[in-house]
């Protein structure tokens, strides 16, 4: 791949062999997630770094080296700087929001496992990921770390999936799922492919954006053994659609796979015309489908990343009137209290909608309290 050299050549890495670091498991070990790691990649010292340190406290922060390394690290407002480093404004709490805003908790039947829809269920297999995205609608997961992670969590899924008969999808999710092993992730996966009901899996997960080397053949080999399976990621920026990420997403799909992407409208990331022109653009050359543009949702730690509604639909309006069909995803909102999807578009009932109050009031029947 063309970038092979232009990888190692940096800071504090150099000198790792191109073979270490295209392994996604050298990747992951050295993810930085201490103010310490982060302060030898900036070249400051960890005093320096002192108000990380505090909003890690709430929300931990992790990055793979490969991520940084697409980032100007230096520029505080670097796009993809601003979706893995912790920003002060995560813990001014009284800037509103909530844990939970989707009440995912409230609809477990078993520990880790979201049963809203009739016909299809979350399974929240592992609280980690590759990297910690600061706008992550589960956050509050963060600090639980790898506990959760067994073999009886799981099963616990399976046996409530079979049970449930009218479940026909199941979404693993996460945390990341493919920070897991391939050989948990080959029984998961076939432990539910086994159940007659399960018609579909789908896998949600970031790592083709964040840690691309992750998506090795035999990995592609399990997935493919699981079909029919769609894969969901999460590319928010165009700088993030790079030769490993394009790559990634090309072998999935090369094992019969197919990608989708759900962007975050993500204030002052890629809330303009042009980025998610060119974010939408760069999806569909590397035949990723761009399938949902989220308005952020009021999680708490995450306001400063929130738009207008009105002015989403805005950027939305010039997206619609300019650019091919094919390379459009659906605006939503994911209405709070877990009440579904509503799309968001010109002379639909939401149209006006705002957070005026610091809360969002939807109605399904369009009107706004
Ligand atoms: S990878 Fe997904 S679950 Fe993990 S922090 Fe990012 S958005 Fe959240």
């Amino acid at each position: 791949m063309e970038s092979r050299n232009r990888t190692i050549s940096i800071s504090p890495w150099r000198g790792v062999s191109s073979k270490e670091w295209h392994d996604w498991e050298w990747q992951y070990r050295n993810r930085i997630r201490t103010v310490r790691q982060l302060a030898a990649v900036l070249k400051k010292t960890p005093a320096a770094l002192k108000k990380y340190q505090t909003v890690a406290r709430s929300y931990p922060f992790s990055f793979t080296p490969y991520y940084f390394s697409l980032m100007n690290a230096a520029d505080d407002n670097d796009p993809l700087r601003r979706q893995c480093f912790p920003d002060e404004r995560e813990i001014n709490f009284s800037l509103g929001g909530v844990a939970d805003p989707l009440e995912e908790e409230r609809d477990m039947p078993v520990s880790g496992l979201v049963h809203r829809y009739r016909d299809r269920c979350v399974a929240i297999v592992t609280h980690m990921c590759a990297t910690y995205c600061r706008h992550c609608n589960r956050k509050r997961i963060w600090r639980k770390g790898g506990i959760e992670e067994t073999r009886g969590y799981m099963e616990r899924m399976v046996d409530y999936v079979s049970k449930t008969k009218h479940i026909r999808e199941v979404i693993v999710s996460g945390g990341d799922p493919l920070t897991m092993k391939d050989g948990i992730l080959d029984w998961f996966l076939g432990s539910l492919r086994s159940i007659p009901h399960v018609e579909v899996l789908r896998i949600g997960s970031r790592v083709p954006v964040v840690m691309p080397m992750r998506i090795t053949r035999k990995l592609c080999d399990t997935l493919r053994k699981h079909r029919p399976l769609w894969f969901n990621t999460q590319f928010n920026h165009p700088n993030e659609i790079t030769p490993e990420a394009a790559h990634a997403c090309e072998m999935i799909l090369e094992a019969g796979i197919p990608v989708s992407n759900q962007s975050v409208l993500l204030r002052g990331i890629n809330d303009n015309y042009e980025t998610l022109r060119d974010l939408f653009y760069g999806l569909q050359r590397i035949s990723v489908r761009p399938y949902y543009l989220f308005q952020c949702d009021p999680v708490k730690g995450t306001d400063h990343f929130r738009t207008e509604v009105r002015s989403g639909i805005k950027i939305m309006e010039k997206i619609w009137g300019n650019i091919s069909g094919l390379c459009v995803p659906q605006y939503v909102f994911d209405i709070p209290g877990g009440k579904g999807k509503c799309p968001l578009y010109p002379g639909s009932p939401f149209r006006t909608m705002a957070r005026e109050t610091g809360e969002y009031i939807f109605d399904r029947t369009g009107e706004v309290n």
